[in-house]
């Protein structure tokens, strides 16, 4: 989120950083025709100072006089026009510069921030992984004979595939139960069967058969 937002906001900078700069070019043409007109009114002067070497009357002569005053006056202000138009391009300039380096740095930021975020995410892969390892680890653990034997019974005794044994008889055929088949359940080790319905026993209450074994 944080992200994001941020890469919004360097986007929408960079949007504007755009537009200074295109700004601070087209200021910069204005100057480049102004400069021009500076060029060609520099020109006409020249050449009204030739004109005025070859007139032959002084009423004449005045007159270009005139003319070329009234131009260098108009050319001292555009001159100054000019510097100040520079001294403005100058500060765009600088605008665009100090502007672009906020973004520079805000960029690294980001970077910076995507780093965060790309060893975060290195450091919950290898959570995932570490819990794959186990869940594996486990899945062998599990006997598969046993969950093969309890898929059966649950398919062809009516869902009940795991009974208890209550007083040495098997809860699901209601069929006494051997010594030997105690015994085995007794000590806990394998799985179990009844040998009149084929169910996976259990010992309800080990206790009470062991109480019961005792007398
Ligand atoms: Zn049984």
């Amino acid at each position: 989120m944080i992200f994001k937002k941020k890469l919004t906001l360097i986007q929408q900078k960079k949007t504007e950083l755009t537009k200074l700069n295109e700004e601070t070019k087209n200021y910069q043409k204005d100057i480049g025709i102004k400069e021009l007109d500076l060029k060609s009114m520099e020109t006409e002067i020249a050449k009204l100072r030739l004109q005025m070497n070859q007139v032959k009357t002084n009423k004449e002569y005045s007159a270009i006089k005139a003319e070329i005053g009234g131009k260098e006056a108009n050319k001292s202000v555009l001159e100054d026009e000019i510097l100040g138009m520079m001294t403005k391009y100058e500060e765009m300039n600088q605008r665009f510069r100090s502007f672009e380096k906020t973004i520079e740095h805000e960029n690294a930021q980001l970077k910076e921030l995507q780093k965060h975020v790309e060893s975060d995410l290195t450091t919950i892969d290898a959570g995932i992984q570490e819990l794959r390892k186990m869940r594996n680890k486990y899945e062998t653990l599990l006997d598969s004979d046993a969950l093969q034997h309890y898929n059966r019974l649950v398919s062809h005794k009516d869902a009940v595939a795991v009974v208890p044994v209550i007083n040495k008889v098997c809860q699901g055929c209601f069929m006494s139960v051997t010594a030997q088949t105690l015994n085995q359940l007794l000590s806990g080790k394998d799985i179990t069967f009844c040998n009149s319905c084929g169910r996976i026993l259990y010992l309800n209450n080990s206790n009470e058969v062991l109480e019961e074994e005792e007398k």
